[in-house]
């Protein structure tokens, strides 16, 4: 607000009788103290709300730095000696006074918008279409009250050329006064709606009232709709053809069209108005609508609950839901419980489906919702952006997508191809290689698996929380986890003679006997294990350690996946049945056995023993040729584009300015980068990912978060999906170019990217 008025002025503007005086200038007013940002020149009108009066926010207003106020002349205030009072018979009338008295001051344009739905939005899509043409005052959000025009037109200023006013109504009587403040050159109805509809007799009655508004306009533009009346109204009529547009929904085309003629008197061209109208804003519509849970579309319109935005809101439902079932959810503030009836009135005239009153302290209840249109309206003051928020379907621009039922899948196809009576324990360590072994370990136990392998003590806790009852082995127990392990029930393998002291003094410690545990012996790959050469001292401390007993003795292949039936393999083979007959002849214990893994099983079928440890394979990846076709891949890797760029040739493009277009190019920005596992080596065209099935290399360095890949061959637009690995890039192809192997890609997916879980 640019004001510049003396106390004089005012009084006279106002006819009231003015309490001091004070030789500085109004600059601004304000009506709510909680709003007061620049207490300097600030004029403070003390309007009687529902509840308060006015005047108890005076002495805010003042302890605020206010010091010139209108009140009513009846106002029973203390008066402060360094602050001017104007008394009135009407505050709110002398608000409207200085407002019309402000417009006045101008002699460029100002056009009144009304109609019972429409105004913010035509207000909007008309600021857009000629800011750059025009210097363009408009209502501030949805100023459009007796209080909202004056404060709108408060807001002209010379240095304007056009100003925009919107104007409603909700009762007979309230446009004339209206029509006198604004005293408007032109005119635009953009729409009727069922708003308001008992306070006025009929239809027409309701029309002519708000077209009062345009009694004295030298021009005024109605929708199509109205032509039959034409010749029935007052003043000058310009009826618009309707517009459609591809972008909006068809009962937008009477207000584009009033916008497209408007356009036109205003001398844009007709390329210029079509090019305009494409390029409008979807936010115009100032409802929010976004994808929720179960399948829901919701429509966010939390703003502000007055009538004329409802009704407009719901004819936006029902055109967005043809078909589909339509809920209406309204969060009513306690401060405005008169408004109820009214509200009740509007929404049952559009026959919704479901209509829910959420009383203050209570939830929306979306579980509820299935596959529906919800229009969410609140007043302000419930603050229900989080209650909408919870309804919305997450979104994350970059996910992990787990296939199970391709887990299933492959688990299965080793259950066929190996002798019924082998076990198959799967390996979970590492978070399931990446996948989240708190999703993928109860799923498998619900297919029927009951052994399970981890590396640490930790991995097998999480297991426990996440519900997992069957065995859990932990390859690599650190002796301090001993209690860790014993209070949740893990059994640790066994790899050396001190740390199976240590577990077994922590037996003795609790009172424990015959705890189950593994050992592991080194067959030739020189990792953790006992050698072979152990054995008779291994048996000998478990003889006589009453506290332990064997649940299994297993090894690992060095050279499992060695296509060629390796001589190393063999000799580990040959070495560790030595060490099983050992303990088979000399102990009591009834244990598994086990040295395969996933590429070993089904190499070296002979040497299953009790059970083999399923890992890469139970995931879909091998490097057996034979076995490619027989599995299912389970991990795909997606996320989205979030800007496209146009470079031109020359350019540079990233960190280090590594890379130069040599042509002009379009590059596409994802939201992934080595902080994910997508490594910087794949930098500068090492690693691609796939658009609309595409190949688009990687252009410049891989960032932490961010890699920019070359689209100039591609038609790609904004939020379209990125494989990275799936369908067209697999998964070994993806960790070829990496220089690594399926293992490492996938337990380098980072933890912050969400995971996904799809079953067929
Ligand atoms: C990880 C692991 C496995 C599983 O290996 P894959 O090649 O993934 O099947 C088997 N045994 C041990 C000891 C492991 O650490």
């Amino acid at each position: 607000m640019r004001l510049h008025y003396s106390i004089e002025a005012c009084a006279e503007i106002f006819e009231a009788e003015v309490l001091g005086s004070s030789p500085d200038s109004i600059l601004h007013v304000y009506f709510d103290s909680r709003k007061i940002q620049q207490p300097k020149g600030a004029l403070f009108f003390a309007l009687s709300g529902h509840s308060r009066s006015g005047n108890e926010f005076v002495a805010d207003a003042y302890r605020q730095g206010v010091r010139f106020f209108v009140i009513a002349k009846n106002a029973s205030i203390t008066f402060e000696p360094d602050a001017v009072y104007f008394k009135v018979n009407d505050v709110l009338a002398a608000l409207q006074k200085l407002a019309k008295y402000h417009r006045k001051q101008f002699s460029y344009p100002v056009v009144a918008i009304t109609g019972s739905v429409g105004k913010t939005t035509f207000k909007e899509w008309i600021f857009h279409c000629i800011s750059d043409k025009f210097k363009v005052v408009r209502s501030p959000k949805s100023f459009n009250s007796q209080l909202g025009v004056a404060l709108s037109l408060l807001e002209m200023h010379e240095s304007a050329s056009i100003a925009f006013i919107e104007a409603g109504i909700s009762k007979p009587g309230e446009m004339k006064v209206l029509q006198d403040m604004i005293q408007p050159d032109y005119g635009i109805f953009t729409a009727f709606g069922k708003a308001h509809r008992e306070n006025f007799a009929n239809n027409e009655e309701h029309l002519l009232e708000k077209w009062t508004l345009f009694r004295e306009c030298r021009l005024a533009f109605i929708p199509h709709a109205f032509a039959d009346l034409e010749n029935r109204l007052p003043g000058n009529f310009q009826v618009c053809p309707t517009y459609e547009n591809h972008r909006f929904p068809s009962g937008y085309s009477g207000m584009l069209g009033v916008l497209n003629t408007f356009l036109a008197y205003l001398q844009f061209d007709a390329k210029e108005i079509a090019e305009r109208i494409d390029s409008l804003p979807t936010l115009a519509l100032r409802m929010e609508v976004f994808e929720g849970i179960n399948g829901n579309t919701i429509i966010n319109d939390t703003y502000n609950l007055d009538l004329d935005a409802l009704s407009e809101a719901l004819i936006y439902q029902r055109q967005l839901a043809p078909g589909k079932r339509r809920i209406v959810v309204i969060g009513l503030s306690e401060k405005h419980p008169h408004e109820r009836l009214e509200i009740e009135r509007l929404v049952e005239s559009f026959n919704p489906d479901e209509f829910h009153f959420i009383p203050e302290g209570k939830s929306i209840p979306w579980e509820d919702f299935h596959h529906a249109v919800v229009l969410v309206k609140a007043h302000r003051d419930r603050a229900f952006e989080y209650e909408v928020a919870r309804g919305k379907a997450l979104k994350h621009r970059t996910i992990v997508e787990i296939n199970l039922s391709a887990i299933k899948h492959n688990v299965s196809f080793y259950q066929s191809r190996l002798p019924k009576e082998v076990k198959i324990l799967a390996m979970v360590k590492a978070s399931s290689y990446g996948s989240g072994a708190e999703k993928v370990a109860p799923y498998l136990q619900r297919a029927g698996i009951s052994n399970f392998g981890v590396a640490f003590a930790d991995e097998g806790v999480e297991l426990r929380k996440s519900g997992i009852t069957s065995s859990i082995v932990v390859m690599n127990p650190d002796p301090e986890h001993s209690d860790l392990i014993i209070e949740h029930q893990l059994e640790p393998a066994m790899y050396s003679f001190e740390q199976l002291d240590e577990f077994i003094t922590a037996l003795i410690h609790r009172n424990i006997s015959a705890y189950p545990i593994h050992l592991k012996f080194d067959t030739g790959m020189h990792r953790l294990g006992f050698s072979p050469s152990d054995k008779e001292r291994v048996l000998a401390v478990i003889h006589s350690q009453p506290e332990v007993q064997i649940k299994g003795i297993y090894s690992h292949l060095a050279d499992a996946d060695n296509p060629n039936h390796s001589s190393f393999t063999q000799k580990q083979l040959a070495s560790f049945d030595a060490i099983v007959s050992y303990f088979r002849a000399h102990s009591s214990d009834s244990f598994l056995a086990h040295i395969l893994n996933s590429e070993g099983s089904l190499r070296y079928p002979e040497h299953c023993y009790d059970m083999i440890r399923l890992g890469i394979s139970m995931y879909g990846y091998t490097e057996n040729n034979a076995l490619k076709t027989s599995l299912q891949a389970s991990v795909s890797w997606y996320s989205s584009i979030s800007q496209i760029k146009l470079v031109p040739k020359g350019d540079f493009i990233g960190y280090g300015i590594s890379y130069e277009a040599m042509e002009d190019m379009t590059i596409a920005i994802i939201p992934v980068g080595y902080a994910d596992g997508f490594r910087r080596s794949l930098s500068n065209g090492k690693g691609c990912v796939y658009i609309h099935g595409i190949q688009c290399p990687v252009v410049g360095r891989v960032c932490m978060d961010m890699i920019m890949v070359d689209i100039t061959s591609v038609s790609a637009k904004i939020n379209d999906i990125v494989e990275i690995i799936g369908q067209n890039q697999p998964m070994d192809v993806f960790a070829k170019a990496m220089d690594t192997i399926p293992y490492e890609v996938m337990t380098g997916l980072s933890r912050r990217m969400h995971r996904v879980y799809v079953e067929e």
